[in-house]
This record gives structure tokens, sequence and C-alpha cells, in this order.
């Protein structure tokens, strides 16, 4: 059986990029996939969140899994906080990670750029992340572009368990898709657009007014050259503009291409942010419904008691494995 494991972090209010490098493939490989989708709150404090924000954000994106299409029918959806396995896993496999690989990681590099101070939390976190996927012998991790040399540290653990302690975990394979899994700000496309980025006009959001996105979409940063043509090399921002229509529209790169061959950006920025707005309508009144409501705690509690009977087996397993007494 195919199992895949995959997450949001409430670290922030959910942006476009988050919906296509992650959740519209949720909802989609869920169907072929015996899924699990989290929300890694223990991975938002890596960096501080206002507890009052962490809370309302946490069912914020639980609310917006559910809005966006994924059916708890289906799948598990639960909080990582609800199952303590992740940090006990998690602590096993410090042992095993390497603090010189860690120190390789670019997201640690990047997010520690230019701070004081960072928490020690911040540098261990790709450790308690292969504890999430390892914990649920996940075949499958659909991640963006940015998660590939975390998910490739998962599989060295693992390895590295495995051959030490016995065959004990799953090595997990990336799903990274060729469109969407890397979309960047729209006020620099050198750079990913981002839950922590403070600029707000970078970003999208997925409860943005019809007003707001349409106000960004004019704003973003285009070239000189006037044509809209997919060429990441040549033209990253109009590029990134491509894409994001591209998988709004669920539309082929060249058919968008053609249809605005001779038209300039303008009435393409324009279309763009109708595109978008037509597909975040729906998912936003759904989000309204849900997102104060019991049925989201029931299938978050639910979601937590089916995913702590796997965890649990895989902890027991890793704990019997490393010859720690266990009853
Ligand atoms: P943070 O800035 O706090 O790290 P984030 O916006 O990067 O937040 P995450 O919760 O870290 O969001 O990532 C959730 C999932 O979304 C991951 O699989 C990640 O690869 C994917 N993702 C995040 N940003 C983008 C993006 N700009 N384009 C495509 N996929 C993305
Ligand atoms: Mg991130």
């Amino acid at each position: 059986m195919k199992r895949l494991l995959s997450g949001i972090k409430p670290s922030g209010d959910l942006n476009i990029g988050g919906y296509g490098g992650a959740l519209r493939q949720y909802v989609k490989l869920q169907h072929d996939y015996e899924s699990f989708f989290f929300i890694p709150d223990y991975h938002a404090v890596t960096v501080y969140q206002d507890p009052k924000e962490l809370h309302e954000r946490t069912r914020d994106v639980a609310a917006l899994y559910l809005a966006a299409g994924i059916d708890p029918g289906r799948s598990t959806i639960f909080l990582q906080s609800q199952v303590p396995a992740h940090t006990e896993l998690g602590w096993l496999l410090e042992t095993q990670a390497h603090f010189g690989e860690l120190k390789r990681m670019t997201q640690f590099k990047e997010k520690s750029e230019g701070k004081d101070v960072v928490s020690s939390a911040l540098f261990t976190y790709p450790v308690l992340m292969a504890a999430d996927v390892l914990l649920y012998q996940a075949t499958h991790v659909p991640v963006g572009d940015d998660q590939k040399q975390h998910l490739e540290l998962t599989r060295d653990v693992a390895e590295r368990f495995n051959k030490r302690f016995g065959l004990t975990f799953t090595l997990p394979e990336p799903i990274i898709q060729d469109i969407g899994s890397r979309i960047m700000g729209l006020d620099d496309p050198g750079k990913k657009m981002s839950k922590s980025n403070p600029n707000q006009n970078s970003c999208v959001l997925l409860m943005d007014s019809p007003d707001d996105i349409r106000r960004k979409f004019s704003k973003a940063v285009t070239d000189s050259e006037g044509q809209v043509r997919h060429d990441w090399e040549q033209k990253p921002a109009v590029s990134n503009l491509i894409e994001i229509y591209s998988v709004f529209a669920d539309e082929e790169i060249a058919v968008i291409e053609r249809r605005y061959e001779g038209q300039g950006y303008g009435v393409f920025k324009k279309e763009l942010a109708e595109v978008v707005i037509q597909k975040l309508l729906p998912i936003q009144d759904k989000y309204r419904q849900l997102v104060d409501s019991s049925e989201l705690d029931r299938i978050l509690i639910d979601g937590a008691k089916r995913a702590a009977d796997v965890a649990s087996d895989t902890l027991l397993a890793a704990k019997k494995a490393m010859g720690f007494v266990t009853f």
C-alpha cells in the first residue's frame, strides 16, 4: 500500500505558494495513497509565534485543508502536537543525525541569516521532520522544491538507523510536481513566496479579498519585453505568473502563452487575478463555515487517534531495536 504524509506549518497566513506546492496536490493525491495530512505546529514554534496567533492559525490551516477538498473520511488529518510519538522519535533520531549534515541545510542558513539569535530547535527541525515521515512508514512525501534537501536527510537518517539497528523504517520518496513546486514572490522572483515573509505585496493569501488579489497582481513585477512567454532564465517574474495561472486554471503553459500572445501584461495580469479569485472564493466560503465549528474539533480528535495508532507501533519498534526496555 502506498502511504503518504505531508503538512503545512501554522507559521503565518497560507498563501498561494503553499496552495500550489502543497495543498492542491494533497487534494489530488489522497485518491491514490493512504494519506496522513498533519499540521506541524511543533515546527512552527522553531521561530517565535505569538500564542494567540498560533492558536488561531492552527485552526485556520485545518479548516483550509478541509475547505480545499481534503476528505476526512478518506485521509487522516491531525495536529502534530496531539501525537507525542513525534517528539519521542525525534529525540531518538537526533542521536543518529550528524551535526555536520544539519549545518549544511540551506533552509537553516536562510532562516538564520542576519539574526542575532536562533533557537536550537530551528537547527534540529529537519530531524523532527524525519520523525514525522518515518513514524507513518510513508512511501511518498509531496513537497515543494524547498523541502527536497530535508527529505534526503530523512532518507539518510532512516538508512543509517536501519543499518545499525535492523530494518525499522521505510525510505520515503519525494513527489515534486513540475509546475507549482516553486512559486516565487510577486515582488521578487528570486525569493520563494513564503508565509514568514513580512512583505504583504509579495504573497497572495488564500483568504485575501478579491480587491486585494487584483491589487497585488496588478503590482506584481514583470519585465520590459511585454510578451507573455515562459522562460525561467530570461523572464523569471513573468514565468512565475504564468505558472500561477497554470496552477489555478489547471491549464497547460503553452495554452496560456497562446491565449495571451501579443496582448501585453495588463490584460494577462487582470485575467490571472480573476482566475485565482474564482478558485479561492468557494474555498473561503467553506473555510468560514468550518473554522469555528465543533465538526473541525471532532475531525482533529478523531485524526489524532488514528495517527497515534500507527505512530505508536513504529515508535515501539524503534525503541525495541535500540535496546530500550519496553513493556
Ligand atoms: P515558512 O516561511 O514558515 O517556512 P512556508 O510558506 O515555507 O512557511 P511551509 O509550511 O514551510 O510553508 O511549507 C508547506 C509546504 O508548502 C511544503 O511542502 C513546501 O515545500 C510548500 N511550499 C511552501 N512555499 C512554497 C512555494 N512558494 N511554492 C511551492 N511550494 C511551497
Ligand atoms: Mg517553509
